[in-house]
């Protein structure tokens, strides 16, 4: 037996695995069977199973990770923070990694965002945000606003606070009755949803109307708006116009509504700025940022937020204040971690570099446009994505191993095939992304 087949079978037995029904790695009857595949090490774009086969990671290992596995400098920062101090609580006592990112988001922000709370994981920054709204206003003498919105489609985690705004039936149908009935979903600027002759900012300013509709009657109960800036990740690469982030920031001020804006996904230079919502020169008043926040690391997530909403939580009442935290709370390796990617950032110049990049995957995968079953070729930033025509339930897996088959790891969403590679990616290892993804959609169709 190979090394990879006993990790593949001792993880079976006592690992359960995220997202996954676990009888696909089990049952080899089973039409969706697909192996586990154990992971010995990772360098660069690149992982390497035990077999000595290799994977490139063109989804970036769940969207986490920015500038490769094993990068020798964020280790060597790693290094040094785990000779120093590797934990200390937050609460009572602070340290310089975490006072450090704070300065440095905050003034990636212009300052506008200047106060940051940590946890470990993007749901709960999307608990925390929620729950930082609803408390500011009821400091603020305003409880009966207690009501969110979100746009359909929208993913913000999946506890039970987040399942509240998030609108994937896949992960929300079967704890329906767990979930909290207030958040109201609203259309979503989607620029498939463009009738002919209508431009994307025409889609979402039709999306936005519907907003102001919500907000002319619900206003005065409506404590936020959470959205996905540009890019709804989980919805299958949902892409829409700026516009609609600039008429969300209007109406949200001219009710009185938090705008909350999660970019857990599409923060850290994703979608071609380092922030997404800079592309629609608004500023939100609650910022979400995980996954590549520790070059996908360490698990790290903060939310950020505005002096008004820190100001309100400010008294001598306890019950005042955002009684709100994780064991792990701003722990100091996953800041330095951090630290170590804002350094990369700046000292290689990240943002300009991938003007490039993102003009080469445009271009690997121009050709694809062309196939008769490719529809919706889109792509924002280092985001690029397109959807298939079929009726084939099994499409993304079939999909998935064809891929792995042809050494990149590329896991549709539904029937929409996405790239989102790690920003050290070269041309060639892009050129290869773009022939596996070919390769891997006619094997996939024909395989019907
Ligand atoms: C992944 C994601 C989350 C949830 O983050 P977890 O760390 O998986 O809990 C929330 N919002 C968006 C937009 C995401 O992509």
């Amino acid at each position: 037996m190979s090394n990879n087949d006993d990790w593949l079978r001792r993880s079976q037995a006592a690992v359960w695995h995220p997202c996954t029904q676990m009888r696909h790695h089990s049952d080899r009857a089973a039409p969706g069977y697909l192996p586990l595949i154990p992971i010995a090490r990772g360098e660069g774009a690149w992982l390497y199973d035990f077999d000595g086969r290799r994977f490139l990671d063109g989804i970036s290992s769940w969207w986490t990770n920015l500038f490769g596995h094993a990068n020798p400098r964020i280790n060597a920062a790693l290094h040094q923070q785990l000779d120093t101090l590797e934990h200390a609580m937050l609460a009572g006592f602070t340290h310089p990694p975490v006072v450090e990112l704070s300065e440095r988001l905050a003034a990636l922000t212009d300052h506008s965002l200047g106060h940051a709370f940590y946890a470990s994981d993007g749901a709960s920054a999307t608990e925390i945000a929620l729950k930082m709204s609803f408390h500011y206003w009821r400091n603020a003498g305003r409880p009966q606003k207690s009501e969110f919105l979100c746009l359909a489609g929208s993913y913000h985690g999946e506890t039970v606070g987040a399942l509240a705004v998030t609108d994937v039936a896949l992960f929300k149908e079967a704890y329906a009755p767990l979930v909290r009935h207030a958040a109201h979903v609203l259309p979503s600027p989607d620029v498939r949803l463009a009738t002919p002759d209508e431009a994307p900012a025409a889609v979402a300013r039709r999306a936005a109307t519907a907003l102001a509709e919500h907000l002319a009657r619900h206003g005065e109960r409506t404590a936020a708006l959470i959205l996905e800036p540009l890019v709804q990740g989980a919805a299958g690469m949902v892409m829409y116009d700026p516009e609609y982030l600039r008429q969300a920031r209007t109406l949200c001020d001219a009710h009185a509504v938090h705008l909350i804006c999660d970019e857990i996904a599409v923060g850290f230079g994703r979608t071609g700025t380092f922030f997404a919502h800079e592309q629609a020169g608004i500023r939100p008043d609650l910022l979400c940022l995980s996954k590549g926040i520790s070059g996908g690391y360490l698990p790290l997530s903060v939310v950020l937020c505005s002096d008004a909403i820190y100001a309100a939580f400010l008294d001598d009442s306890v019950a005042r204040a955002f009684l709100h935290s994780h064991s792990y709370t701003g722990n100091p390796l996953a800041c330095r971690a951090a630290l170590a990617t804002l350094d990369i950032f700046e000292q290689d110049q990240i943002l300009a570099a991938n003007q490039g990049k993102a003009q080469a995957i445009a271009t690997a995968l121009a050709p694809l446009a062309a196939h008769p079953q490719v529809s919706h070729l889109r792509q924002r930033g280092m985001i690029a994505a397109f959807d298939v025509c079929t009726d084939d339930p099994h499409f993304s897996r079939r999909f998935y191993r064809a891929a792995l088959a042809r050494e990149a790891l590329l896991r549709p969403i539904g029937n929409t095939v996405y790239l989102m590679p790690p920003y050290i990616v070269s041309t060639a290892e892009i050129d290869h992304l773009a022939q596996a993804a070919y390769g891997a959609l006619t094997e996939a169709l024909a395989g019907r």
